[in-house]
């Protein structure tokens, strides 16, 4: 097996599996975070350890992080809680079709509930035009939601020149940075960012554990969207995960120290991958050589799609997106970015990861050229 899907989850680091482990049993620190006798507070003290470690990854203070279950609650609680804060002043809201679906799915919920959501549409590469940006901003526009790096390409959103059109007209800017978090460079304390959801289990933390940060500036409030103990300032209440907390903060803490050697060796891989497999007829790439390394999505002419990841059968590889892989919907990131349904369906998106060695890709790169041969019919000899 070759796991090249990096990009829809990663394996968790051990050393922040010994972080979780130690927090979860009797000999361990496995007390309420919410109690207040000895052991909670002990709890307390690994809950805030961790707010300061993924405050320190994205220059941000560490109050001003919630704990939630993952990026999908995350962009949920951002954009319906910003929504219904702001429904006062409009119910004008903008985004695009090529988020991912925790966005898109939830616009699509605020519309069914009176809101009204401008989908402005990508250029070839996936990429936002600021002027269309500018020209859907109204007077009732409360909203902006424009993620960092796309999970399906790889390409990376200007997000400092889309935040600070969002600042020039007094609108939140919502960012999903699943994908970039320890990563890239993300600093919020010098971004004109007001919301940003984040994950641990893209970057070698657990499943299960996520955060939202919330700018401290005026204007920048979210209604929670339940309701029960007073935790995390009433915004996300409920029994904080400790152990998934603490192991979130541990993955990045190793993100920070990692992230420029990461990006390297995500670099030289992702270079060495296109090179294998870009002289392949028909072989186009989708989004921009120049997006974030770690992903890499491509599409072949003539070769139809399910077929082909059975033919990788080896590779654990996605086709299109990883969430929209049960369905034989084409993508609909791919589509609005303008590919026809055969193009569509021949996607394949490689993801590469921090375990990743040369000796994978070259495997891949060699699958691919072999799968492509054979479906196309061409190959001299049968699969072994
Ligand atoms: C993975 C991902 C999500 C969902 O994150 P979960 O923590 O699995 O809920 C949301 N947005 C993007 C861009 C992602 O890549």
């Amino acid at each position: 097996m070759i796991y090249l899907d990096y990009a829809a989850t990663t394996p968790v680091d051990s050393r922040v599996a010994a972080t979780i482990l130690a927090l979860l049993t009797a000999d361990g620190d496995f007390a309420n975070p919410s109690s207040n006798h000895q052991a909670g507070l002990r709890s307390r003290a690994h809950v805030a350890h961790a707010a300061e470690r993924l405050g320190a990854l994205i220059n941000a203070h560490p109050d001003r992080l919630i704990w939630t279950s993952g990026a999908t609650e995350s962009d949920n609680l951002a954009i319906i809680g910003a929504a219904r804060a702001r429904a006062h002043r409009g119910r004008h809201l903008i985004t695009m079709p090529t988020e991912h679906k925790a966005v898109t799915d939830t616009f699509a919920a605020l519309e069914q509930q009176g809101f009204e959501v401008s989908w402005l549409a990508p250029d070839s590469r996936g990429l936002l035009e600021i002027a269309q940006l500018e020209a859907a901003i109204r007077e009732d526009t409360q909203l902006v939601s424009i993620m960092h790096v796309n999970n399906e390409t790889g390409i990376v959103q200007d997000i400092a020149q889309i935040g600070a059109v969002c600042r020039q007209h007094d609108v939140l800017y919502h960012v999903d940075a699943a994908q970039s978090l320890g990563k890239l460079p993300l600093d919020v304390g010098n971004l004109p960012i007001d919301l940003m959801s984040m994950t641990a289990h893209k970057v070698y933390g657990p499943k299960g554990v996520g955060a939202l940060f919330i700018a401290d500036r005026p204007g920048c409030h979210i209604e929670p969207l339940t309701y029960g103990g007073g935790q995390q300032k009433r915004l996300r209440p409920g029994t904080l995960a400790a152990p998934l907390i603490a192991g979130f903060g541990h993955a990045a803490e190793i993100a920070s120290s990692c992230q420029a050697d990461d990006l390297k060796h995500l670099a030289e891989l992702r270079d060495q991958l296109w090179g294998g497999i870009r002289d392949v007829p028909g072989v186009t790439l989708n989004g921009d050589i120049d997006g974030f390394p770690g992903i890499l999505n491509v599409s072949v002419d003539g070769v139809e799609g399910e077929s082909l990841l059975l033919a990788l059968e080896p590779l654990c590889v996605a086709t299109g997106s990883a969430c929209n892989s049960k369905s034989q919907e084409p993508s609909g990131v791919l589509r609005a970015m303008g590919l026809s349904d055969m193009q569509a369906q021949s996607a394949i998106r490689f993801s590469l990861g921090r375990p990743t060695r040369g000796e994978d890709v070259a495997a891949a790169v060699e699958l691919y050229c072999n799968a492509i041969s054979r479906l196309r019919g061409i190959a001299p000899e049968p699969p072994a």
